[in-house]
């Protein structure tokens, strides 16, 4: 079952070749027996995941339902479960009990989807390894002494694994399309504002979009059909028209227009990620797209504008957490001061309070114009490049990653050389464009990623190239050892 596309899952539902409660046990089964190596898992939901997949099965047999309905998912631990935990990752909410459900939750809840468990994460979202959570790292299905890439980690993970068919995700700087890279499955982050951030817990506002992690391009957009659209409980969310991604899936690409950013190629790519990236454009080509260099000559500033503007925004969303209304707080606090400053200190782990620091610092008076101005202005010029590379082409290509997946603490104590595996990926987040990474030609038995970015709400093309590509090569399809 567990190497079924969504739709076969949802046509086996249909004819009753088994229930959703089958189908949810074996993958509850599955976790039980095989997450020990990964940690993919910070909570499984167990019984209520079987009562979900009970009301599943009473809807599949009245007949009017959705290819959802009844297929077990699970949520990054970063979205709001209603009477369930919901950790982000961090000691400061390691007892938090979301009062209600993020919408993204509540939407795929309604398409009948059964909420399995939260995926682990890098704490607050911030991290490329995985190994900034409170509950400990993730391990890369696919080599256990590596990293599974984040800060969804344990999202990819568990879908590379197959523990699940698709899970949710966010990315701020990468971490869908990162993660989805190094372990070798789809990840599409949509355009800002595509998604809602209502209940999603934040970490850089004007970056933060929620996405998906699925086996394939078409298992993805299953959920983003479901996920996609206006919320006005999001002030940010896009009140633009969701087309159908599933619709879209087979559309012709031949004469589409596909640039290579010769910024993306340079310095610092590992050259087996190179050869398999080259390898996926050259079948591309004989899809009948048409190849071309771009430049987006800003692209070098990405990282050093998003490590000043993700901090800024981050050291405002973590003041809520002061040990007073909820999450962690310390014990036997002498006066109102000590309370605040133990409960952060104890409650966040230590790249949370590095960013907590730098953003504070590039928000001060004096420093405000010097960085976080400055790095605004930037910010407006990478979005600038896109605009005009977007005049030439209808889609950019490259590499997700510059190398494949690095062993467990290989970074840990260098930020900066963790900072720089999200080099590709940070400059979609400044423009708030879509991109998607897809599974390529391993190099050396790893996973590689191409990433494809659009231009604005053009989630349907993304993934279309993705199913193309998909239809004609049998990389997202392997499984790695040991969880075939
Ligand atoms: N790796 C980046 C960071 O550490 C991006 C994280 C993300 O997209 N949430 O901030």
């Amino acid at each position: 079952m567990e190497n079924k596309s969504i739709a076969q899952l949802a046509a086996d539902l249909r004819l009753r070749t088994y229930s959703s409660v089958e189908l949810t046990r074996h993958y509850l089964e599955r976790i039980e027996r095989l997450d020990s190596r990964l940690n993919s898992f910070i909570s499984v939901a167990g019984e209520a995941a079987l009562a979900s997949a009970e009301r599943a099965d009473l809807a599949l047999k009245s007949g009017d339902v959705g290819p959802l309905t009844g297929i077990p998912i699970a949520h990054k631990d970063i979205f709001c479960t209603q009477g369930f935990k919901t950790s982000c990752g961090s000691r400061m909410l390691d007892d938090f009990i979301a009062p209600y459900d993020a919408t993204l939750v509540e939407r795929l809840a309604a398409a009948g989807a059964v909420m399995l468990g939260k995926t682990n994460m890098d704490e607050f979202a911030m991290g490329s390894s995985n190994e900034t959570s409170f509950y400990g790292p993730v391990t890369n299905p696919w080599d256990q002494t590596r990293v599974p890439g984040g800060s969804s980690g344990g999202s990819a993970a568990a879908v590379a694994a197959r523990l699940c068919p698709a899970a949710t995700g966010t990315d701020t700087g990468g971490s869908i399309r990162q993660p989805a890279s190094l372990c070798g499955v789809t990840g599409i982050k949509p355009t800002y504002g595509r998604c809602s951030r209502w209940g999603m817990i934040a970490f850089a506002s004007s970056l933060d979009q929620a996405g998906v992690l699925a086996r394939s391009a078409a298992d993805a957009a299953f959920l983003l059909d479901e996920m996609a659209g206006f919320d006005p409980r999001d002030s940010t969310s896009a009140d633009v028209p969701v087309p159908d991604y599933v619709d879209a899936l087979d559309d012709d690409i031949a004469g589409l227009r596909i640039g290579l950013p010769k910024e993306y190629f340079g310095a610092g790519l590992d050259s087996g990620v190179a050869a398999s990236i080259h390898d996926a454009i050259s079948e591309y080509e004989r899809l009948g797209a048409r190849i071309s260099e771009i430049s987006l000559p800003n692209s070098p500033l990405s990282v050093p504008v998003y490590y000043v503007v993700a901090p800024a925004e981050c050291s405002s969303n973590l003041a809520r957490y002061d040990g007073v209304r909820y999450g962690y707080r310390c014990g036997h606090p002498a006066d109102l001061e000590d309370l605040y400053k133990r409960s952060r200190a104890e409650g966040f782990g230590a790249e949370v309070q590095r960013r907590i620091m730098i953003g504070t610092y590039v928000l001060s008076a004096g420093y405000y114009d010097a960085y976080y101005l400055k790095a605004q202005k930037v910010r407006q010029l990478i979005a600038d490049d896109f605009r005009r590379a977007f005049e030439q082409v209808d889609v950019i290509m490259g590499p997700t990653t510059p190398t494949t997946a690095f062993p467990l603490g290989a970074k840990t104590d260098d930020p900066v050389a963790m900072y720089l595996n999200d080099i590709y990926t940070i400059a979609a987040n400044l423009a708030g464009l879509p991109a998607i990474s897809v599974p390529v030609e391993p190099a050396e038995g790893l996973p590689v990623g191409l990433q494809i970015v659009g231009d604005y709400f053009q989630e349907a093309r993304l993934l279309n190239l993705a199913h193309r590509y998909q239809h004609v090569t049998h990389w997202h399809q392997a499984a790695p050892a040991g969880f075939e």
